[in-house]
C-alpha cells in the first residue's frame, strides 16, 4: 500500500547529464499528522516527503535538489577533485529509509557547497538534516545541523535580496528568531523577533505564531537566570 505513494521521475542529472529514475513521493496521498514551531512536519505512515527531496545520480554520485542551479565551469572542477573521483557508486534512487534520506541530504550539502550553491538552498538542506535528526532523537546532530542553517539564513539575510527568495522576509526573520531559541540564544532570539515585530502586515498566522514561541522563550530565559 506504502509503494503506491511512490512513483519513478525521470531526472537529468545537473553533472554528468545523463538520464536517470528516482522515487517520488505522491503529494495528494500525503496526510500531515502535525508542524512543530520551525516548520517541521510530521507525515501519517512511513513515507514522507523529506526523504525524496534530493536526487543522487547513479552514474557519477551528484547529489542535488530541484532547486539548484546549472554548474558553471568553473565550479566542476572543484566537484570532481574533492567529490566525484572519490564518491563511488551510490545507489538511492530506490525506496529509501530515514538513514539513505541523511545520506542524500548530505551529500548535496557537500555537492551544493562546492558547486557554490546559493546559501538559502544549503540552509534548507541544513534545517532538514537537523529535522531528520529530531526524527531519531539525536539532540546533539539536530542542534549541530540548526546552528548550520542558523548561520545560512542569517548570511541570507544580511547579504542576499530577499525579494528573490521563495520565503517572505518576514517568514526568514521569524526563522531567524525560532532557531536562535531552540538552540537557547535568548538573547538573539529576541533581537529577531523584536525586527520581526517593527515590521507591518505581518500575516496574521505567522504572528500568532511568533507571539507564542516569544512568550515560551521569555519564560525559558527567566527560567534559566
Ligand atoms: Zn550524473
Amino acid at each position: 500500500m506504502n509503494d503506491l505513494l511512490l512513483y519513478d521521475k525521470e531526472i537529468v542529472c545537473l553533472n554528468c547529464e545523463k538520464k536517470f529514475k528516482t522515487k517520488r513521493v505522491r503529494a495528494s496521498k500525503i496526510v500531515v499528522k502535525k508542524k512543530d514551531s520551525d516548520f517541521c512536519m510530521y507525515y501519517e505512515g512511513e513515507i514522507n516527503p523529506y526523504y525524496y527531496e534530493i536526487n543522487v545520480c547513479p552514474h557519477c554520485s551528484f547529489a542535488f535538489s530541484a532547486s539548484f542551479k546549472s554548474l558553471r565551469p568553473a565550479v566542476r572542477e572543484n566537484l570532481r577533485k574533492n567529490y566525484l573521483e572519490r564518491a563511488g557508486q551510490v545507489d538511492l534512487c530506490g525506496k529509501r529509509e530515514i538513514a539513505d534520506a541523511l545520506r542524500s541530504f548530505k551529500l548535496a550539502l557537500l555537492c551544493g557547497t562546492l558547486a557554490d550553491e546559493n546559501t538559502f538552498n544549503l540552509g534548507g538542506i541544513c534545517l532538514r538534516i537537523a529535522w531528520l535528526n529530531r526524527y531519531l532523537g539525536q539532540k546533539e546532530e539536530e542542534d549541530k545541523y540548526l546552528d548550520k542553517a542558523l548561520e545560512c539564513y542569517q548570511e541570507v539575510y544580511e547579504k542576499v535580496d530577499i525579494t528573490s527568495l521563495p520565503l517572505s522576509e518576514h517568514k526568514l526573520l521569524y526563522l531567524l528568531g525560532e532557531l536562535n531559541g531552540r538552540l537557547g540564544r535568548f538573547t538573539e532570539t529576541r533581537a529577531w523577533f523584536n525586527i520581526l515585530f517593527s515590521k507591518r502586515g505581518i500575516e496574521p498566522a505567522l504572528n500568532t505564531l511568533a507571539r507564542e514561541q516569544w512568550d515560551e522563550y521569555k519564560t525559558a530565559m527567566a527560567n534559566a537566570l
